[in-house]
């Protein structure tokens, strides 16, 4: 596969179209921002880490029944994904109180749900991603009621599946993000990256961070952090 032009270049990754024009690659950057893009810095191996997480991740996850954009990775920082129109929402679950549930909410972290949470924010780094519900995403022409409906069906399945895989690992699964995109053929799949970057872990004994969160509250350790989700994901040291 030829890599060709840069489509787009993101805060954390680069997209580049290839010879298929049904498959892109994605390359993976030591970038790291938060708050927004208010805060900016590098977390150094970053790129190699969430690049190898993610497609770990989506294999798990195929296994498991949900269609995902994974082709092949190609190199340390390198992959080829299908192409998809990327449905403008990010769709945030939640096992346990932390960030900005906790803030909005007044409520502290760690607070244990009984059942998962959903939440949809509208991707637009302009509007600072502001948080909306299912009928204004209609309203908006987002999505159609039977993809948004596919999109919960798919995200609270990826739930099911990595609040196990990380419980095995001694890591609770507090919240993250996805993104989905539809193939040229409308399928939903799910895309982007799961890695320390989009979601909260918390070491089940120490309740150590292990995730970005070091990164935005300037803990310390950051790069550490990302290693040790390797090692558990993967059992490889970086
Ligand atoms: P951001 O745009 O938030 O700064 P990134 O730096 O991660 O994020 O850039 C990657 C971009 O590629 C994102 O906009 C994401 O929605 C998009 N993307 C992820 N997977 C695919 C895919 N399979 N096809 C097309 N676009 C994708
Ligand atoms: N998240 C993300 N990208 C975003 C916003 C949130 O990957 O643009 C992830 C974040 O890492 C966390 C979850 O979504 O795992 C919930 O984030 P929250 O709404 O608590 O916002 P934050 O406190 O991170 O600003």
């Amino acid at each position: 596969m030829e890599k060709k032009e840069m489509l787009y270049e993101g805060k954390a990754k680069q997209v580049f179209a290839t010879d298929d024009p049904e498959v892109l690659l994605v390359h993976y950057k030591d970038d790291a921002t938060a708050f927004n893009g208010l805060k900016k810095g590098t977390i150094t191996g970053k790129g190699a880490i969430n690049n190898r997480v993610t497609n770990f991740m989506m294999q798990v996850l195929e296994k498991e029944g949900v269609p995902t954009h994974f082709v092949e990775e190609l190199n340390e920082r390198d992959t080829l994904v299908k192409k998809v129109s990327i449905v403008p929402l990010e769709v945030i679950i939640r096992n346990i109180s932390a960030g900005s549930f906790a803030k909005h909410y007044g409520v502290e972290e760690g607070i244990v749900f009984d059942e998962p949470t959903i939440e949809f924010s509208y991707k637009n780094d302009e509007l600072g991603d502001p948080l909306i519900n299912e009928y204004h995403a209609l309203a908006l022409k987002l999505a159609t009621k039977a993809e948004i409906a596919r999109i919960k069906e798919l995200a609270f399945r990826t739930n099911e599946v990595m609040k196990k895989f990380f419980k095995e690992r001694k890591v609770d699964l507090v919240d993250f993000k996805l993104e989905f995109g539809r193939l040229s053929d409308g399928t939903i799949v799910l895309a982007d990256e799961i890695s320390p970057d989009t979601c909260r872990f918390w070491d089940s004994e120490t309740h150590d961070k292990l995730d970005k969160d070091r990164f935005r509250r300037d803990l310390g350790n950051v790069e550490d952090a990302y290693k040790e989700m390797l090692k558990r994901i993967i059992g490889i040291e970086a």
